[in-house]
């Protein structure tokens, strides 16, 4: 449940509200708010009345929330949450765009990428080093190697980085070069991977599983933020269904119901929902149409060479025009680009 304070409820007031939650064997969660605070209960609130909290001063009311997920739920933090990477803003009115090859095949090849999509105006740099591919005997990235190349790039180019971690023996590895940890489709439900990214303090993008529901994405958001680390931004990259003419189905519907649900941000990855190049501009813009707040596109300057998703993978000059369109729809959404 949550208790919404009064207007002018005292800092006094609020602290005692906390202390009173923390006595019930509860945690507390204060999100302030321009307008009020909200202290949210956290633990299973089953044996909690409504009544216990509501006598205490300052308290406007206490509501039940209906949802199994807390922290990710918009009437715990009715404010979005804006995320700051490295003076990206993530989140607020700017439309992220994150652009990159699927995989670190080489320097050349990284090195290209990153200075073509800097210069077409992504934000973030992507790559994968450690790879969760179909089948065991394709490419698997290049480890280590991969994560030296991305800091190398980061460096020269400017850009900073998103990269995947697969399992928890990734992740300082992982955060030692890319300043945002890329939690994948696959181990969107791997809780124990998603316990160990929540004691880190690194932001990290969760992707949604392929046959995910949003609840169950909002439910692994939540054992990220239960652990303490409130910088996740949510990533929907299509879902399965009976459609093969894609590779996936790109969920559009998604960003409106995150958004009713989540003061999260949400990046879409027309990329992977799609599978096809010639399809990722269609997808990308429709998603800032409809309210996302930032985008994954993998690009590659031989799509027909890459070891990984060179078939839904733009070609520099393809992601640049795309950029130009992006603008245009970003402007006439009110967002900046
Ligand atoms: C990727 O970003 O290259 C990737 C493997 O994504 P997903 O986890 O969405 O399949
Ligand atoms: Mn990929």
């Amino acid at each position: 449940m949550i208790v919404i304070m009064e207007r002018r409820a005292s800092d006094d007031q609020i602290q005692q509200v906390v202390k009173r939650v923390e006595e019930l064997g509860f945690r507390a969660h204060l999100s302030r708010g321009e307008e009020r605070t909200i202290v949210g209960v956290i633990g299973d609130e089953r044996p909690l009345s409504i009544e216990s909290l509501e006598v205490l001063d300052g308290v406007e009311r206490v509501v039940p929330v209906l949802h199994p997920f807390k922290l990710a739920s918009r009437d715990f933090k009715p404010d979005r949450t804006v995320i700051d990477v490295d003076g990206v803003r993530i989140g607020g009115d700017e439309i992220v765009v994150m652009a990159g090859p699927c995989a670190v095949e080489s320097r050349e090849q990284l090195l290209e990428t990153a200075w073509a999509v800097k210069e077409a105006g992504a934000k973030v740099l992507r790559g994968g080093a450690f790879k969760p591919r179909t089948s065991p005997y394709t490419f698997q990235g290049l480890g280590i190697a991969a994560l030296e190349l991305l800091g190398e790039a980061s460096e020269t180019v400017g850009l900073p980085i998103v990269s995947e971690v697969m399992s928890a023996s990734d992740i300082e590895a992982v955060s030692k070069y890319a300043e945002i940890l890329q939690l994948g489709a696959r181990n969107m439900q791997n809780y124990s991977l998603l316990h160990d990214v929540g004691k880190t303090t690194k932001p990290v993008l969760l992707k949604r599983g392929m046959s995910s529901t949003i609840h169950e994405w909002l439910m692994s958001a939540e054992y990220i933020l239960s652990n303490r680390n409130y910088n996740v931004m949510l990533c929907e990259r299509g879902i399965r269904t009976f459609e093969t003419a894609t590779r996936f189905t790109l969920d559009i519907n998604a960003i409106a119901v995150a958004k009713q649900l989540t003061h999260l941000p949400i990046i879409i990855d027309p990329s992977h929902g799609t599978g096809k190049a010639n399809l990722v501009p269609s997808a990308a813009k429709a998603a800032v149409a409809a309210g996302a707040d930032g985008l994954i596109i993998e690009v590659h300057p031989n799509p027909d060479r890459a070891l990984s998703d060179g078939a839904q993978s733009l070609r520099p000059e393809a992601f640049q025009k795309l950029m130009a369109e992006l603008r245009q729809i970003a402007s006439a959404v009110g967002r900046q680009m």
